[in-house]
């Protein structure tokens, strides 16, 4: 037998919101693992610094800015990556947003945003991508960043749940499509993890505790801890895995 392989050497990987929290830590180890990373967000500053980063690091990388939401600058992206390394092997659609109100009062600007960043835009970073994959003829590998607040619900943040749960049944949805090009869809859905996206909650030390004691582990979890599930799924180890939504929530949704 071959021993599975986590190495991407050569592989050529995007990862949309790379700039900070948890895209960057899925940046910092897809890149370690010796793939070309293209880090895109919407302030150029940002990506170009941590492309800079990664190349300092010895790593072939690039900063393409990209407001996901603009189906010109996914296009833009995705054919930028394709011409300057040779392809695309990896999309991780991690760009996400929450807003937070009561179910009562949300507003449609409050939902239409939080749907179009986490829902409608992914579709089509994972729609452009696939297309470059399957004509390029060597599969592929979409990995989703859902969220445990997509399997369960949360009060106050309807639209995130209902965004992400979206992207749970897409992800399945565009794994039974895309198989015949041997590209693989699969979701990971993080519990939580202190970053900018949550914390204003997790400055409240009730609401953190309360959090930490629903995981097995009564604590929070760490960025590493969400990146390692992301490099699985990209490696060729994870060749068999397809329209799956890890969680990766510390046991929490075991409750
Ligand atoms: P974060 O706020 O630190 O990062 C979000 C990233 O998305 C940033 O880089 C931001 O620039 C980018 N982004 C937002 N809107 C964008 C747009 N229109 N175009 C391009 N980029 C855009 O938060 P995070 O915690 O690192 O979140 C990353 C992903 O993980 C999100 O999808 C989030 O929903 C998900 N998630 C996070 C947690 C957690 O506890 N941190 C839990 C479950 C799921």
């Amino acid at each position: 037998m071959n021993i599975p392989s986590f190495d991407l050497t050569g592989k050529v990987a995007v990862i949309t919101g790379g700039t900070k929290g948890l895209g960057y830590g899925m940046a910092r180890t897809l890149s370690h693992y010796g793939a070309k990373v293209v880090v895109a967000s919407r302030t150029a500053g940002a990506c170009a610094a941590v492309a800079a980063e990664l190349r300092s690091e010895g790593r072939e990388a690039l900063g393409i800015p990209c407001d996901v939401t603009d189906n010109a600058q996914i296009k833009r992206l995705i054919h930028t990556t394709a011409e300057q390394l040779g392809g695309l092997d990896i999309m991780v659609c991690n760009a996400g947003i929450g807003r937070t109100n009561s179910a009562l009062e949300f507003t449609e600007e409050e939902w239409d945003e939080v749907m179009d960043v986490n829902l409608r835009a992914l579709f089509f970073c994972c729609q452009y991508a696939a297309r470059v994959m399957a004509a390029q003829g060597r599969g592929g590998r979409i990995i989703n960043i859902s969220s445990a607040g997509g399997v369960v619900g949360a009060r106050g943040v309807a639209s995130y749940c209902a965004s992400k749960g979206g992207v749970i049944n897409l992800t399945r949805a565009l794994a039974l499509e895309w198989g015949k090009y041997d590209i693989t869809v699969n979701a990971v859905c993080p519990g939580y993890v202190p970053t900018d996206i949550n914390r204003a909650q997790l400055d409240n030390p009730k609401i953190r505790a309360a959090i930490e004691n629903l995981t097995a582990f009564r604590r929070l979890g760490t960025v590493e801890e969400v990146a390692a599930p992301v490099l699985f799924l990209a490696s060729d180890a994870a060749s068999y895995i397809t329209g799956h939504a890890l969680l990766v929530d510390g046991g929490a949704s075991a409750n």
